[in-house]
Parts: C-alpha cells; structure tokens; sequence
C-alpha cells in the first residue's frame, strides 16, 4: 500500500467512523472504560506538552504549528495562554470540530486558526513544531520524510509523539479494536525510537527533553527536539 492511499484511508476514516469516535474520546461526555483511558492517557500527553511550553516561560507570542491537530485539545490551551497557534488536520471534520470548540471556548480566541491540510503541504515558519500522536498512522519507511518536512518549518523546536515500538504487539490488536468495520484497514504504525531519534538528528535536531505515558490502553512517548 502507498502512502497515497494509506493518507486517503487515513482521512476518510477521521472524516467517518474515526470522527464520531475520537472526537467523544477528546471529549468530556459519557465513554465506555477503554476510551476513558485512552482519554486520560491523551490528556496526560497534552499536560506534559503545556508544562514544558510554560516551563520555558515565553509561551505568550510563541507562534507553534499544531500539526494533525485533531479536535483542537492541544491548540485550544495553547491559544488560551497566547500562543499564536497554526492548527491544520488531513480531516476536514476533524479541524471542523476543532474550530467548533475554539469558538465556544471561554473567551474569544483570534490567535488560533484552523485550516484542512495534508501536514507534508504545510509552509511557513513556526518557533515550534508539534505533532501530537499522528505517526501512528504513518508506516516507518514514510516516517522520515514526514519528519524532515515538519523539521523543514521548525525554526527551534519540534515535539513528537508516537506509540513506541518496544512494547507488546498486543498493543496493536488493541488499538485496533478502535478501527471498526471498513475502517479496519486503517493500521497502526509503532516506531522505533532510536529511528526517530536517528531522523530528528538528520534534520539537525537534538532531544532536549523526554516523557512516556503508558494507562492500560494508551502509550505514547514524547519527544522535544531542539535544533543543534
Ligand atoms: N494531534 C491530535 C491530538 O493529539 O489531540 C490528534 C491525534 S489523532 C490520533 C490523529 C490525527 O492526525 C487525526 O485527526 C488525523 O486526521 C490526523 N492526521 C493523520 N494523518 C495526517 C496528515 N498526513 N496530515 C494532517 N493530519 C493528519
């Protein structure tokens, strides 16, 4: 399969079955107890984000690309502490919802914009780059050109997160209890972390700093990287 048509999938899905399940699971309505903890296991991956943006202390003004922003839960809090925020996501549904969510958040928020976009046809530059549990749906031979084109439009900093390869393939069955029906084609892509590490290093960046969060259901590492 080509990335073609694995990105086609990808955004058909988000734009069908996937949309109605993860924008309840980036939610805060009823779920069932699988979803509820890949809920709380995602929120801990965007708390994590937000302390170190605002560990560094210039998160207001800061212009960061939120890359495969999904339902906004990312770009939102970043916009609320003023951040100048560049949301975009391959689903048109997707970033609906998110501009949905910006739009009845407390306060009115002029410095997020959300736009539908392939993040490999992104331009511009942004102080920092974020792509938050999207190579998951990225196979590893597409991995490193995905990541040398968001590096290509990182000034200073790229974080990344991604399901870590070293932990058991059961993983990946139970993901992909989440694929139902047609969208089972929809696969679930682990990766190695010393090969993205390897890839972040090609494109001149170095790790700064790290996090995993592992719940039952969800497990994510996250990268910052920092340019050499
Ligand atoms: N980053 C968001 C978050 O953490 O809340 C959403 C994560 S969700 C698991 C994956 C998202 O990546 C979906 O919204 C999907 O549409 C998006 N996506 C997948 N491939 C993409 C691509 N090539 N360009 C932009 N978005 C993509």
């Amino acid at each position: 399969m080509n990335l073609a048509n694995d990105k086609d999938i990808v955004k058909q899905y988000f734009n069908s079955t996937g949309f109605d399940r993860w924008q309840r699971i980036y939610g805060d309505g009823k779920v069932n107890k699988v979803q509820l903890d890949i809920r709380t296991g995602h929120q801990q991956t965007v708390d994590t984000v937000i302390q170190w943006l605002q560990a560094d202390g210039n998160l207001r003004g800061l212009s960061v690309c939120d890359a495969g922003c999904g339902v906004g839960s990312l770009s939102i809090p970043l916009a609320e502490a003023g951040a100048i925020v560049c949301a975009s996501d391959i689903s048109e549904k997707m970033v609906a919802e998110a501009y949905d969510r910006a739009t009845v958040a407390p306060g009115k928020l002029y410095n997020v914009s959300f736009t539908a976009q392939d993040l490999e046809a992104l331009s511009g530059k942004f102080h920092t780059v974020i792509c938050l549990d999207v190579l998951i749906h990225y196979p590893q031979d597409k991995a490193a050109s995905m990541i040398a084109h968001l590096s290509s439009i990182a000034q200073s900093r790229l974080i990344l997160s991604f399901a870590p390869k070293t932990l058991a393939l059961t993983l990946l069955k139970k993901i992909g209890e989440f694929f139902p029906g047609p969208s089972k084609t929809t696969r679930a892509y682990q990766h190695r972390e010393a090969d993205i590490i390897k890839i972040l290093e090609n494109n001149g960046f170095v790790v700064n700093r790290t996090a995993m969060t592992s719940t039952s259901f969800y497990y994510s590492r996250l990268l910052e990287a920092v340019r050499k």
